[in-house]
């Protein structure tokens, strides 16, 4: 790889394929696989991600917003498309696009309803997502006629699948409660079943529910996190591989004397005399305030350089007094030498904030398995 001489994101196809094939063999061949890849695939780059899990062959993708799912159709994406989270007056670009929406509430049934019988559709594929202790988005227990009854009355649309959601399927102390999740899931989910007269696949797991409860597995999992490598779990971490790193260069290093102050409102200075290197990356690229300040830091030459200061709109400082570092070397702010949970926790946040929070101006770079 040559070295990065401006802020880049590295997204290395070959780490997308081991963490598939690794969550893979924790399910029995005929579970189906979804891949999600909302959020710019969790800020990685969506249409490069799908194109590559296409070819890993997942058997379904899931977004949250149409928009998202419109754009992996213009790129070309042909394999099924669950759309998480759609409103009213969605569902006629949904149907153009042949995208599949999760129908979450009465409301959003009705709707769907109206819409596919306005454009004659016959058994189009929709989703049931069912409420079973999130409560963020699904039908109630006591609301499975209710979604019937409306069903029932039309041939527009056809279930593709029954679905829930898990809260805390990462946390072991909450291990009860999800357990109840899932018992009250396959509950409604059959109780739907029954009236339906067919039987559509069934999914809860998302990637700690994979790699923690894979016996509610059901006929499809859903999994995002897991394929950009990150386990949520410090043993499970280390069977995956982050396919992001984030790199950036040396702009420019100041000697600076004791008591001198470096960036906004002077937040540091220097207790002796310091170099100090800017770096062209700031909180309009997704590395927040929070991290400055010395919360977190990079690494250069696999050397810890802390963040001073405040973090800049689009520059940051670090202290390199004790790294023999040039103008024009490489930084790493995570990847390679720095692992992302490290950097994430180091401001006091998670994976899925650090990787998605990362900006679409910093240049995506693909490394092909
Ligand atoms: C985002 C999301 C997922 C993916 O969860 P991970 O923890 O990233 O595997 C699965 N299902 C739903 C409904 C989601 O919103």
């Amino acid at each position: 790889m040559p070295k990065a001489n401006e802020t880049v994101l590295e997204i290395n196809l070959g780490n997308l394929a081991h963490n598939y094939r690794y969550l893979r063999s924790k399910l029995d061949e005929d579970v189906k696989f979804l891949s999600v890849v909302k959020a710019f695939a969790y800020g990685n780059d969506s249409v490069v991600i799908a194109k590559k899990l296409e070819e890993l062959g997942t058997d379904y993708f899931a977004v949250a917003y149409v928009s998202e799912g419109i754009q992996l159709r213009e790129n070309g994406i042909t394999t099924p498309i669950l759309v998480l989270h759609p409103q009213m007056g969605n569902f006629e670009e949904i149907i153009e696009h042949c995208l599949e929406p999760n129908l979450y509430s009465e409301k959003i049934l009705i709707n769907f309803i109206e819409t596919a019988e306005a454009k004659n559709q016959k058994n189009y594929p929709v989703h049931i997502k069912l409420n079973t202790g999130l409560n963020r988005l699904g039908f109630d227990a006591n609301e499975i006629s209710k979604v019937y009854d409306l069903i029932e009355n039309t041939n527009s649309l056809k279930v593709r699948s029954i679905f829930s959601h898990l809260a805390a399927s990462e946390d072991w102390e909450e291990r009860e409660f999800t357990i109840g999740q899932i018992d009250l899931f396959r509950k409604m989910s059959w109780e739907l079943i029954e009236k339906l007269g067919y039987q559509p696949l069934l999914h809860i797991c998302n990637t700690s529910g994979i790699i923690n409860y894979p016996q509610a597995a059901f006929s499809m999992v859903r999994s995002g996190i897991g394929l950009y490598g990150y386990g949520n779990d410090e043993n499970v971490d280390p069977k995956l591989k982050p396919i992001g790193s984030l790199k950036t260069v040396i702009s420019q290093i100041h000697k600076l004397e004791k008591g001198e102050s470096v960036g906004y409102n002077r937040k540091y200075k220097v207790p002796k005399t310091s170099r100090i290197a800017t770096l062209p990356i700031g909180h309009a690229d997704g590395i927040n305030r929070i991290y400055g300040n010395e919360k977190a830091g990079v690494f250069i030459h696999d050397q810890y350089a802390p963040i001073v200061g405040n973090v800049c709109m689009d520059i940051l400082m670090v202290n390199v007094t004790e790294i023999d570092c040039e103008e024009g070397d490489e930084v790493v702010i995570f990847g390679g030498s720095q692992h992302p949970v490290k950097f994430a926790e180091a401001g006091g946040t998670i994976s899925y904030e650090l990787i998605t929070g990362i900006q679409h101006r910093v240049k995506r770079i693909v490394i092909p398995e």
